[in-house]
């Protein structure tokens, strides 16, 4: 699934390739998705990140939203290039096209007017992160993993990044977070800074699907510290990478270093 590193990632290469230019169309090859109103002609202005939300500026002020979910893919392909398995959605850029590959078909896309949506969620790269995460956290008596993978409070994390934040941290995923000192708040925004800037730099994690805009592979698998690595040792105490499940989804963590 795309999370922060991987959504910033498309953003940044999207940004490159698209600001300036003009909608031709877009053919819609999915019947669950609505073809937005109104964007032939458009110009792309902007390409911005909000969460995992991909946000296509308009010249008339509206916005495109993507939302990825699970398996969704954008392709940068030249114009009139065989289309993939799974296409559902072709922008089309006059001299070249981004598609939409999804195999399960959750990805959406919107069309907003107006200014942006708050929530009340804090990005997870926004500075003073760690003010808003002691502000939810303090009170609340829920584990920490689970806490920072909500994305109604903090927008971006998913598994994987959610277990490399908290082993840098040393920090155990079931700690409650009302348990935590303004000391172990300020290790874990370090963490998600450390975590997710080096994971952009990598163009995320391709463990399964993940591919970039051009359809290249990620390289932060080989960064990783503990996701996947349950039964081998640590690699800052020796003792052996557990997992478990929390709250449904697969959680490793060292029993040793992370307290
Ligand atoms: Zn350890």
């Amino acid at each position: 699934m795309p999370e922060l590193p991987e959504v910033e990632t498309l953003c940044r290469q999207l940004r490159s390739k698209i600001v300036s230019s003009r909608i031709a169309g877009i053919s819609i090859l999915d019947s669950r998705l609505q073809l937005p109103e109104h964007v032939k002609g458009q110009q792309v202005i902007s390409v911005t990140r909000r969460g995992k939300w991909i946000v296509i500026g308009l010249d008339d002020g509206r916005r495109l939203e993507i939302h990825l979910r699970m398996t969704g893919r954008l392709l940068w392909q030249e114009k009139e290039a065989a289309l993939p398995m799974h296409c559902r959605l072709v922008f089309d850029l006059y001299s070249h096209q981004v598609v939409i590959v999804d195999p399960r078909r959750f990805a959406t896309l919107s069309l907003a007017g107006g200014g942006e949506g708050h929530d009340g969620a804090v990005d997870a790269l926004a500075s003073r992160c760690a003010e808003t995460l002691i502000a939810k956290g303090c009170k609340r008596r829920r584990p920490l993993k689970s806490f920072l993978m909500d994305q109604g409070i903090i927008r971006g994390i998913g598994n994987i990044y959610a277990c490399e934040i908290l082993y840098r941290a040393g920090l155990s995923p079931r700690r409650e977070t009302a348990g935590l000192s303004p000391d172990d708040w300020r290790n874990v925004e370090k963490a998600i800074g450390a975590v997710l800037t080096k994971a952009i730099d990598c163009r995320g994690t391709s463990i399964s699907d993940w591919r970039d805009l051009f359809g290249n592979k990620g390289e932060y698998q080989k960064e990783l510290l503990v996701y996947g690595r349950e039964g081998q040792k640590c690699h800052r105490c020796g003792e052996l990478v557990h997992r478990e499940r929390l709250l449904g989804r697969g959680t490793w963590f060292c029993p040793g270093c992370q307290m």
